[in-house]
């Protein structure tokens, strides 16, 4: 039988297997989720707010089981998985609250006699996930998603197959109509031949770039809609008059949180030359404090990372860079132990041409890089293929905001690490894709934005 196997990188035992299943039974899927469309796009907002706050309400209700498979499927530690469910909770209702008036009709004057834009659903959306946020990259598709009157089909990352059918569970224990969420657990080889569908109308990827361009051309083939969020190489830019105490918190709580798997997490550290030694010797004392261990364990930091094979491709990463001449600081050894662990590792001396400067890190590696002065500064954080997120820290907020409109990047903060917030909008520039999610540019996404005309 094709199945898909859940190990827990912590220890590499095996903690579920899941039934694969074929384009076949996929396609009954998502014809299912088609005619469920057809019934889910005349429900009003109000009956779909209430239902997303029924979700919120499952998914506080049962956080603690989430949590755990989260933290045993991937990694993250207990404090940060109960965290991300807190947050999944906290888009359903912020799309429960604001849906409806973020996609009310707009009216335009024109010549005629009424004239407006209106948000009409698009129908069944797949939506291709990756395992770092196993339930919040669902989430922050999904809530907007359905609240605007479309159905989801998931193909949620391999080895987080049992989250993927706990969010099915949770929309079911809302009270959602079968088939307005369906995860299916397919081979990525058969994304193609799903997206030709004609009952696919959009398809939305988080994940690599070399997915994301797989899946781009796929749907450009097919004239589908297709938003991608990819990766990053975060530059935060840190100025002389920067607060180093702060900076140098957040840079390892940035580098370390979600065990140094997350997209817009800081990556690179671009530090201007008076404080460069500074801000390194705090940065590499505070790094080598911060505990790695068991992610149940309630004291750790930073647990193991997803898979053997990412902890390799990390360390192999790390390798390269050292090599082409950057100076390890700190870690940068695979540990003697079982799972998927890989230490905090900083790499100074960073500079455009190494593996650590051109690609993104997807693990607990500090990419430090020293700038000649502010100028320098910006243009070696633009120096990158990816545009996710990026920040500036200054005690000159004036001069921080311009500096953060400098910055090619989705997202630019000043003194603060990069977050996603429904508020907000979230997304890319570059190779870090296009598109948004979040806010009411990220609901409109997957509207046919419609013009009606009365003469
Ligand atoms: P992938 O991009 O391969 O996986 C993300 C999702 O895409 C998974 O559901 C995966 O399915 C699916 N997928 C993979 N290849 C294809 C394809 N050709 N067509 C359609 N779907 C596909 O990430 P990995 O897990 O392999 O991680 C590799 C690297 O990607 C990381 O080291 C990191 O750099 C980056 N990454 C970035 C993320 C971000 O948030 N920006 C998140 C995850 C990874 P399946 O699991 O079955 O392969």
């Amino acid at each position: 039988m094709d199945i898909t196997t859940s190990i827990n990188p912590a220890n590499g035992k095996e903690i579920g297997q899941y039934k694969r299943i074929s384009v076949q039974e996929a396609t009954t899927f998502i014809n299912q989720a088609h005619e469920c469309f057809l019934n889910w796009k005349q429900t009003t907002f109000q009956e779909r707010a209430f239902l997303l706050n029924q979700l919120a309400e499952v998914l506080e209700t049962d956080l603690e089981k989430y949590a755990q498979m989260a933290t045993q499927e991937m990694g993250k530690t207990i404090g940060q998985a109960r965290k991300e469910i807190e947050k999944c909770a906290l888009v359903c209702r912020y799309y429960a609250d604001n849906g409806a008036h973020l996609l009310q009709n707009e009216n335009v004057a024109t010549e005629a006699k009424k004239s407006y834009v209106t948000f009409q659903p698009m129908g069944v959306v797949l939506a291709i996930m990756p395992w770092n946020f196993p339930f919040y990259q669902v989430i922050r598709f999904a809530a907007p998603a359905l609240m605007a009157g479309n159905v989801a089909v998931l193909k949620h990352a391999s080895n987080v197959q049992g989250c993927a059918f706990l969010i099915q569970e949770a929309f079911e224990k809302a009270g959602f109509p079968k088939a307005t969420f369906t995860n299916l657990n397919v081979d990525s080889s058969a994304i193609e031949t799903l997206i030709e569908q004609d009952k696919i109308v959009a398809v939305t990827l988080t994940g690599s770039e070399k997915a994301g361009r797989s899946v781009a051309s796929v749907a450009g083939k097919n004239l589908k809609k297709a938003v991608l969020e990819l990766g990053g190489s975060d530059a935060y830019v840190i100025l002389g008059d920067a607060d180093l105490e702060k900076a140098t918190d957040l840079a390892v709580f940035g580098r370390l949180q979600n065990n140094g798997q997350t997209c817009i997490a800081a990556k690179r550290f671009v530090v201007v030359e008076p404080i460069y030694n500074d801000f390194i010797a705090m940065l590499t004392q505070k790094m080598a404090a911060a505990k790695m261990g068991n992610p149940l364990e309630e004291t750790t930091f930073y647990g193991p990372l997803a898979r053997i094979d990412l902890r390799d491709e990390l360390h192999d990463q790390v390798e390269k860079s050292v090599k082409e001449g950057a100076r390890l600081l700190l870690g940068g050894v695979i540990p003697q132990q079982d799972g998927a662990y890989y230490p905090a590792t900083i790499l100074a001396d960073v500079n455009p041409g190494m593996v650590a400067f051109d690609q993104e890190l997807f693990g607990p590696v500090a990419a430090i890089c020293k700038a000649e002065n502010e100028k320098h500064a910006i243009e070696l954080a633009n120096k990158s293929e990816f545009g996710l997120g990026s920040g500036v820290f200054t005690s000159d907020v004036a001069k921080g905001e311009q500096l953060a409109l400098q910055l090619e990047a989705g997202s630019s903060f000043v003194n603060k690490l990069v977050v996603s917030d429904p508020r907000l909008p979230f997304g890319g520039i570059k190779n870090s894709g296009f598109g948004r999610e979040l806010s009411g540019y990220g609901i409109k996404e997957f509207v046919n934005i419609k013009t009606i005309w009365v003469e």
